[in-house]
Order: C-alpha cells, then structure tokens, then sequence
C-alpha cells in the first residue's frame, strides 16, 4: 500500500511539472480527486487492510492527499500569474503609433450644435448642467406648474416607466427644479446670479413623420437674479441668438402659453435666408419661429426653494427653450428628422468634427 502511494506521488509530481494550462491542470485534479480518482481508489483499498494497520495507513492517504491538494493550489496560482503576465506583456507590446485602417469615426450633427451653443453659453458665464432621461412625475410636470389634469399634459405625452412614478422626460424643464436648488443658496447668501444651460434627450409619444420624432434634443436656459425683466429677457435673446447664427438678428414676441413661464412668449427671429422680404423657408412670412421663452412663473420658483409666499417677486428670472435638433436641422440643411436617430453613418458622419 505505502508503495502504491509512493508511486501515485511520483506520478502526481511528473504529472504536474509538465503542465502548462488550467484545463490540464483541472484534470490531473479529477484523475485524483474525483469520484472515480486515485484517493478514492485508495480509501476503497484501505478497507481491506488489517485492522491492526488501518489507523497508519489511513494517515498516509490523508497526507498524501493533503499533500497534492496544496501543490495543486500552488500550481493553479502559478498559472494564473502566468496568464495574467503574458496578457500584460502583449498590451505592453502593442504599438499606439501604428496607423489604423479604421476610420476614426466623426460626431454627431447634434453633438457638434450643442457644443457650439456650449461655448456660446460659458462665454457669457453660463454654467452647463445635465439631468437624468429618467425623471419623475414631480420633476417633469408638478415641479414647472402642470399639475396632475392640467391640459397641458395633453400636449406632452411620454414613455412611462413600469416603476411608480417614472418616466422619460418630455422636455429638459424637468430640470428646473433640480437646477434652482442647486444654486439657490449661492444665490441668496452670495448674491451669485443663476445662470445655468442644460441640453439633453428628450421623448414624446408622437406618431413619427419627416418633422416629428419619439426623440429630440433640446437645450433649455434660466436666468435668476433680483430685478430681472422682460426687457432683460429680449436683449440677452437677441445677443445670444446673433452669436449662435453668427451675425446680427432681429426678434420679436408673440403670446404663448407655457405653464411654466408667465408672461410666456414664441420667439421669431427675422429669416436669415430673405430678411424679411418673404421665401419658402420662412413661409413667405419673414419671419421664423425659434424658441419659447417667458418670465419664470412664481409657483416654479416658490417649488424650487427660491421665494417664499411672503415675498412671491423677490427673485425674478427667465428661460428660454432651444431645439437642438431644430437647429441642426436649420444648420445642416436636413429635411427629414429622423435622419438623427436612424443610425445611417453615411449620412450622420459627413459633418466635421471636431
Ligand atoms: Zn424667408
């Protein structure tokens, strides 16, 4: 018996030295180890040993066992190590500087817009913001003055979520919120105006066709101080816009309705293409209609802790909506929206990047 155990170790030790991967490893391991293995084999002997002699030769197998089964773990290690160094040594070995035969890829039209608008924004001190597409009930309606039955949300259907009290916001007011009280204090105890642009994704449940899409970008603005008016409001639209386009425009404002701003306006901008003389891209009209805007309604800015009802008018602000997708539409030149979204690179990656 002890000399079969002898000769199982030399076997094992053999064995084992010349192996070179886990897979082989693991079945040095169930050729001893198993079931049907070596030890088992063993412990079936062991019962036909005499008595006088089982509790010695039941150790041996024990150690014997003991033994393989902490080389076995050191070899297992070992490999591990092994495969671990080669994997660092082909990444070490691999050459950035060689030229790849894949293009680099380009941004999207969308992108691009919205980073120009960016730059635009920080240069007149704007900080940018994103916000969740998952927003909640509250955020997205409650929070900018549509309360649950409000007509409005007619106009704003979305994708609700299977989660309570979930959806995907139907346009980038659901940040408002958030937004106002995040530099809320600095605006009341430093005097620190809010001025914050946050563009993002946003969803409605419209039946798709070349000017409606389910998804769209917009970039929504605000302004919070003390004393901000209506007059504010159109000079900053007029000399953002103008940077946007990249040359003098003219506006005006018409009513609208929006229940988040009051007094709440559309924005035209003189048509760039005619200048007012009348073209089909502005609808002979001479003018084109670009962006909502309006003073920020009380109840949005009492819900985003910045009035209290004692002093409903301290802080006054605006907010203006951009749609990205619009621009880059208008920039572009493309007619059909769902150009964005339909993922064709040979239309989507003509744009420059940058
Ligand atoms: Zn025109």
């Amino acid at each position: 018996m002890k000399e079969r155990i002898e000769k199982l170790g030399a076997q094992f030790n053999e064995a084992l030295s010349g192996i070179t991967d886990t897979e082989a490893l693991e079945n040095l391991r169930l050729q001893f180890m198993s079931k049907k293995g070596y030890i088992s084999e063993l412990m079936k002997e062991l019962g036909k040993v005499p008595n006088e002699q089982k509790k010695e030769v039941g150790q041996t197998i024990n150690t014997f066992k003991q033994e393989i089964t902490e080389l076995f773990e050191k070899k297992k290690d070992e490999l591990i190590r092994l495969q671990e160094e080669i994997l660092i040594q082909g990444a070490e070995s691999y050459d950035e500087s060689l030229p790849t035969e894949d293009p680099t890829g380009s941004y999207h039209p969308i992108t691009l817009v919205q980073r120009e608008l960016e730059d635009i924004f920080e240069s007149m001190g704007f900080d940018i913001e994103d916000y969740t597409e998952v927003v909640t009930d509250f955020e997205c309606f409650e929070a900018v003055n549509i309360p649950p039955f409000h007509p409005a949300r007619d106009m704003q259907d979305t994708y609700y979520l299977s989660t309570a009290n979930q959806l995907l916001k139907s346009h980038t007011s659901a940040a408002q919120n958030a937004i106002l009280r995040k530099y809320g204090d600095a605006l009341k105890k430093d005097g620190r105006p809010i001025r914050a642009v946050f563009p993002g994704r946003c969803f409605r449940n419209e039946a798709v066709d070349a000017s409606h899409d389910n998804t769209f970008f917009q970039m929504e603005g605000m302004m919070v101080d003390k004393d901000i008016s209506i007059s504010n409001l159109i000079y900053f639209m007029k000399t953002m816009l103008s940077e946007v386009f990249g040359r003098e425009v003219t506006v005006r404002l018409r009513p609208g309705f929006f229940p988040f701003v009051e007094p709440g306006f559309e924005l035209d901008i003189k048509c760039l293409n005619c200048g007012g003389t009348g073209c089909p891209s502005c609808g002979n009209s001479g003018w084109l209609e670009l962006c909502p805007c309006g003073m920020i309604h009380p109840n949005v800015l009492k819900l985003g802790g910045i009035n209290t009802d004692e002093d409903p008018f301290e802080y006054t602000g605006f907010a203006f909506g951009l749609g990205l997708t619009r621009l880059a539409m208008m920039k572009y030149g493309v007619k059909d929206i769902r150009t964005f979204n339909d993922g064709d690179l040979s239309a989507l990656s003509q744009f420059t990047s940058r």
